[in-house]
């Protein structure tokens, strides 16, 4: 899932900037700045079936509130295929970004709000 994490990344980082060091490829900020920060500028779960009903696709857990999406070798086939035996035809896989609140989230909102009045 290495690859997930680190597409995401490079999707956002323009939002952190300033947490990234220059010296650093897109991989190493990355692992630095949010896979092994306790206070990560965002995280990145899978959007469990679980609902205190079914047990989770991916962590096995009936009370599941979303999963982290593990950092490691496998591929997303590997999950693909869970979701695909334990559900039915619809399930389908979700990913779930949480944004970190801070004084620099504004720049998100305006940076949304520039895209949208450019369309
Ligand atoms: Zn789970």
């Amino acid at each position: 899932m290495k690859s997930i994490h680190l597409q995401i990344f490079i999707q956002y980082k323009q939002f952190y900037k300033e947490f990234l060091n220059n010296d650093l490829d897109d991989l190493e900020n990355l692992e630095t700045n949010v896979i092994n920060n306790k206070d990560p500028p965002y995280r990145l779960f899978f959007v469990t079936n679980a609902r205190n009903w079914y047990n989770c696709f991916y962590c096995g857990n009936k009370s599941c509130d979303n999963c982290p999406v593990p950092y490691n070798d496998d591929l997303l086939e590997t999950y693909v295929n869970k979701v695909k035996t334990q559900g039915n035809r619809d399930s389908k896989i979700d990913f779930e970004l949480y944004l970190r609140k801070d004084p620099n989230f504004g720049k998100l909102e305006e940076w949304f709000e520039k895209s949208i009045d450019e369309k």
